[in-house]
């Protein structure tokens, strides 16, 4: 079962249920909606953090960018973290309220120490530099991520379509059988995949970007003091 974070409160829970309860403040989320939101998390921190600091390092290690990587998603931690920043970057949370979000979630973590693999990804969360370091990353992506180095920006952005490609070629992939008309399939692909570079800002923003309006109603009982 997944880990899932209560947008309300911030408590750590397992579920795999369609709709989902906090066991602490009690708010229910629909699997859906849960994931939904987690999914454009996940991209901010995937293009955002994860990619700038490997081609950063690269860049700076080899005074050129020439290699391009496939990256595995950041553990689940991390996105609950990222949510917290942005929340703060974009709604009207306050500091202390997202700090006291990181708090609450690393609390969690800690007790669950022992069962961590993935150790060296959460640095974030036991490094103090570190977590200034992903919570700048995460804003300078919500707010002015086209100032990046050329070479940086270009490498991530060449994630973003080739990620954005590949999903549009699965579909296509899943749509062809034998009796598929080439040409037609052909003309379709080819729009898709040119609207797939054109339109790449706007992916940005719709599928990788939350609007104030959409996390208005979080965090409202942090102070819940059953968890
Ligand atoms: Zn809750």
């Amino acid at each position: 079962m997944n880990n899932r974070i209560c947008f309300l409160c911030a408590t750590i829970y397992k579920s795999s249920n369609d709709i989902m309860t906090c066991p602490s403040c009690g708010e229910k989320i629909s699997k859906t909606e849960y994931e939904k939101v987690l999914r454009k998390v996940s991209r901010s921190v995937r293009y955002g953090w994860l990619y700038r600091k490997v081609y950063e390092k690269c860049l700076q290690e080899n005074g050129e960018l020439n290699t391009r990587l496939c990256l595995k998603e950041a553990p689940e931690i991390i996105n609950f973290i990222a949510l917290a920043a942005i929340s703060g970057i974009i709604g009207n949370i306050s500091t202390d309220i997202v700090k006291k979000i990181i708090s609450k979630i690393k609390v969690q973590i800690n007790q669950r120490k022992s069962r961590h693999s993935e150790q060296d990804s959460l640095n974030i969360i036991y490094n103090e530099e570190e977590m200034e370091k992903f919570i700048k990353y995460i804003r300078e992506f919500y707010e002015c991520f086209d100032m990046l180095e050329e070479p940086i920006k270009k490498a991530i952005y060449e994630e973003i379509i080739v990620d954005k490609i590949s999903t549009s070629l699965e579909k296509y992939v899943r749509l062809f059988t034998l009796d598929s008309s080439i040409e037609n399939l052909n003309q379709e692909m080819k729009e898709q995949l040119c609207k797939s570079v054109i339109n790449i800002n706007d992916y940005i923003e719709s599928e990788m970007k939350f609007k104030p309006n959409d996390v208005i109603d979080f965090w409202k009982n942090i102070d819940n003091k059953k968890s």
